[in-house]
């Protein structure tokens, strides 16, 4: 059935300015990690996806090896696209990709060379039959290649009408503070970092979140939910046709440990008194932070989706809440 977006989709959602660029970021992203491959249901994603766009949510976010198999999850956003996005829609749509993990054999489908990471935007551009991405990451710092290559690259690509802009993910504080300031001597300011950062994963805290405010430069989180964790999921064990079920799912079954259940159980209760779903607390937490740009959310259904932008509906906390929470974490 022809698709045609909600008139009243920017009603809703809240837009954060990126650190200090000019572009604006919906408070929840979409990302295509899990979920939108060639192993799973096309109609599913493609419903997730539409759902998403009608209530809002302007950004999504890819890499070259999403799948499985790698690149399918570019090749089936692209088919969306084509099918319910034409005409100037491309245009309400902060379409990003990135390359730094292994894609291809060789000595040049992985890591940061300048030679992997224009030649797999290329790569990347076909699958989605787009012209440009709006931000193309370096998806993870290479050690054994200059720094100065991997932003010499994410700053080609950017003359080159390729990105409108870059972004880091995965770089430690220290290396993003060299990256930030090489890619300012170049003129192509870094917009946004992609680490990651739940409740269960907090290493942001320790000083890239100050970097980041510091060069006025983006933060968007990605498994906000500890790829579930965080959720009403494992309360009761580990369900079929979750991601730690999942032969192809990241999440790996002893992952979801007794440990962990007990403290998901008493988050559980605390988000219940406040009259939220353990997802929505545990995003609403994450999006406390004014150095927060968008929380980038996974979903395996429009159920989930609904239920995780109704986190808007309070996204505060009171100083004994988050007390309680850290005991829980910490207990
Ligand atoms: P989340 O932590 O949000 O986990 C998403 C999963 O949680 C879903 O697939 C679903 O699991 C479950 N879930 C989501 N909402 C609910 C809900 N309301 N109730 C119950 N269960 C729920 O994020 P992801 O780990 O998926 O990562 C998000 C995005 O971040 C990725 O798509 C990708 O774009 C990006 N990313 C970037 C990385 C990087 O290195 N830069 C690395 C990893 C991710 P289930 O499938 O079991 O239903």
């Amino acid at each position: 059935m022809q698709y045609t977006p909600a008139t009243d989709r920017y009603d809703a959602m809240t837009y954060h300015r990126c650190g200090k660029s000019g572009l604006q970021l919906p408070a929840i992203s979409l990302g295509l990690w899990h979920n939108f491959g060639s192993i799973d249901n096309y109609e599913n994603g493609r419903s997730i996806i539409r759902q998403a766009f009608d209530k809002g949510i302007t950004h999504f976010d890819l890499a070259n090896n999403y799948g499985p198999v790698p690149g399918s999850a570019e090749e089936n956003f692209g088919r969306v696209l084509r099918q319910d996005f034409t005409g100037h829609l491309r245009d309400e749509l902060v379409i990003s990709t990135k390359a730094g993990y292994l894609m291809w054999p060789g000595p040049y489908g992985d890591k940061g060379s300048r030679k992997y990471l224009i030649s797999s935007l290329d790569q990347s551009l076909r699958r989605m039959q787009l012209e440009y991405v709006d931000i193309f990451y370096s998806h993870r710092p290479d050690p054994e290649t200059p720094i100065e290559e991997t932003m010499g690259a994410l700053h080609s690509i950017v003359q080159q009408g390729k990105a409108l802009y870059v972004g880091l993910s995965n770089y430690s504080a220290e290396q993003t503070r060299q990256a930030v300031a090489i890619l300012q001597s170049l003129g192509t300011p870094c917009l946004i970092h992609q680490p990651k950062y739940s409740m269960f994963e907090r290493w942001v805290e320790g000083g890239l979140l100050d970097v980041l405010e510091a060069n006025g430069i983006g933060c968007i989180p990605f498994s906000p939910l500890a790829q579930g964790l965080l959720t009403d999921r494992y309360l009761h064990g580990i369900p079929a046709g979750s991601r730690a079920s999942k032969p192809s799912g990241f999440l790996q079954e002893n992952e979801v440990s007794e440990e962990k259940i007990v403290k998901i159980k008493q988050l559980h209760s605390l988000a219940q008194e406040r009259g939220q779903s353990l997802a929505q607390m545990a995003l609403a937490w994450i999006l406390k932070d004014k150095r927060i740009t968008s929380v980038l959310i996974g979903a395996s259904s429009v159920a989930q989706l609904d239920n995780n932008l109704d986190t808007l509906k309070n996204v505060s906390f009171t100083g004994e809440e988050l007390e309680r929470i850290e005991q829980i974490l910490h207990g």
